[in-house]
């Protein structure tokens, strides 16, 4: 190991002086280079495993990275809940039954108290998402934890078993910044690399809006953006100038070409001889709409569950989700209903919802290319005819409940929380199959009064899941 150990364990102490906890004379560290997580005596964290038990042991960049972290918390949320931390690695690295991994001094399970928000069922996960992303943006490289919020939110998250009730984070020791740095981060949507597509700019092609956030205390004086295209010997296209709000958002008052790519940076004064900020990220924009052209079922086909199918088309940018509308008259003023939006590059979708006997629709798919643009299809119309022809996969497929024949209509719903959990059996002790967003249309196979309803719905892929979510949080749709 090459680290240079001296400056990190300096770096330590000076964390734990502002921390407000004991400073150890000397952080004592094992033959393998990990020092124990210390306590904070002024609650900032709390320990799941005393001091000496051999559980709470990482490098010193980790233990630096938690006390960031967790004094950042307490700064947004000073009357907690309080970052606690459980099973850490062992002092020499050696295996940690029952876990697996927990042996390179990187890695902790991480939970909250007294109230622990790291659950799926914790109802604020806005709040468990903002801990999520204090994690990835003070360097964690990977965190398991099973909300579809959390993991749709971070780029770093990702579902795993048996992690509905802590984060498991794992950090990049490089990407965790020096102890005393403010740290200024762009926001994703404005970060390097990032594609700007035309729904974020105005008819003119101006107000994108640049955004970073801000961690750590700052006392800021003014900011300042700079925007420029890439050629450096003709002035930035736009500067700000200092400005003093406190905001963190910036909307460009240039308007944009498609296909240039741009960069951009801001300044901060915060008192300093220097301002803070981070280096030029680079914006390329793509301000075009794919085509899309609905195919089948022909006009006016009578059919039973139609596929809807359509062509994509856009040089170089493959589709990145789809929705279909439905609606049951012609004006679409105020379309009747929405699928979707699925992710990816599918071209066709089995209608599997209750439709009415003999009566018509119409229907359209939007489509958005992986950068962001959009674009509808025509309108097209088919007549619902139970038993018709036009023997289609949805009409044969296990999931497939419109109704036919004498059966009675099945019922549906529409999912009326945030985020719903469809479980693998009734009751909160089952597993968690997926999480189900509000005003997902879900289809109730049985029972309609029962407390869990056991339902279908249509997985983020298009493809249908079936489980138990509990009725309260479902509001059936009378036809
Ligand atoms: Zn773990």
């Amino acid at each position: 190991m090459s680290l240079p150990r001296v400056p990190l364990l300096v770096g330590v102490a000076a964390t734990l002086l502002l921390a407000g906890a004991a400073a150890p004379a000397r952080a004592q560290e094992s033959p393998r280079g990990y020092i124990e997580m210390p306590v904070s005596e002024d609650g900032t964290w709390v320990l799941t495993s005393p001091t000496g038990s051999g559980r709470n042991w990482g490098t010193p960049t980790f233990v630096r990275h938690l006390v960031m972290v967790a004094r950042e918390w307490r700064r947004r949320h000073p009357n907690g809940p309080f970052l606690r931390i459980g099973d850490m690695s062992k002092p020499d690295g050696s295996d940690f039954p029952p876990h697996k991994t927990h042996k390179d001094g990187l890695t902790a399970d991480i939970f909250t108290s007294p109230r622990n928000i790291c659950h799926v069922d914790y109802p604020d996960q806005d709040l468990t998402l903002e801990l999520a992303q204090l994690f990835h943006d003070y360097g964690a490289r990977q965190i398991l934890y099973n909300h579809q919020k959390v993991i749709d939110g971070v780029s770093v998250a990702q579902r795993w078993p048996k992690h509905d009730d802590h984060f498991h984070i794992v950090i990049d020791p490089n990407r965790v910044p020096a102890e005393g740095d403010l740290l200024v981060l762009p926001e994703a949507s404005a970060r390097d690399g990032a594609v700007i597509a035309a729904p974020r700019l105005s008819a003119e092609r101006t107000g994108l809006q640049l955004a970073w956030r801000i961690l750590g205390q700052s006392r800021l004086k003014s900011y300042r953006v700079l925007f420029d295209d890439l050629r450096d010997d003709d002035g930035v296209l736009h500067d700000s100038g200092p400005l003093r709000a406190a905001r963190t958002t910036y909307d460009l008052p240039v308007a944009l070409e498609h296909g240039k790519t741009y960069r951009w940076r801001v300044e901060l004064d915060v008192g300093g001889e220097q301002p803070v900020g981070f280096g030029w990220q680079r914006l390329t924009t793509d301000l075009t709409p794919p085509a899309v052209e609905a195919l089948s079922p022909r006009d006016d086909a009578g059919v039973d569950a139609p596929t809807l199918a359509w062509r994509y088309q856009k040089a170089g940018v493959a589709q990145g989700s789809f929705r279909i509308e439905l609606d049951n008259d012609a004006n679409h003023r105020r379309i009747a209903g929405t699928l979707g939006p699925f992710q990816g590059a599918a071209t066709s979708y089995t209608l599997r919802v209750p439709l009415k006997r003999g009566k018509r629709y119409w229907w359209r798919v939007v489509v958005t290319c992986a950068n962001g643009n959009e674009a509808a299809s025509e309108w097209h119309t088919f007549k619902h005819e139970p038993g018709a022809g036009e023997a289609t996969p949805g009409a044969s497929a296990p999931g497939a409940s419109a109704p036919r024949g004498g059966a009675p209509a099945a019922r549906a719903g529409t999912v009326n929380a945030d985020s719903l959990n469809l479980r693998a059996g009734a009751g909160t002790d089952h597993d968690v199959v997926t999480t189900l967003r509000r005003g997902t249309l879900v289809r109730v196979l049985g029972d309609p009064t029962a407390d869990w309803l056991h339902v279908e719905a249509d997985g983020r892929d298009g493809q249908p899941v079936r489980g138990y979510v509990a009725r309260r949080f479902v509001e059936l749709v009378d036809d």
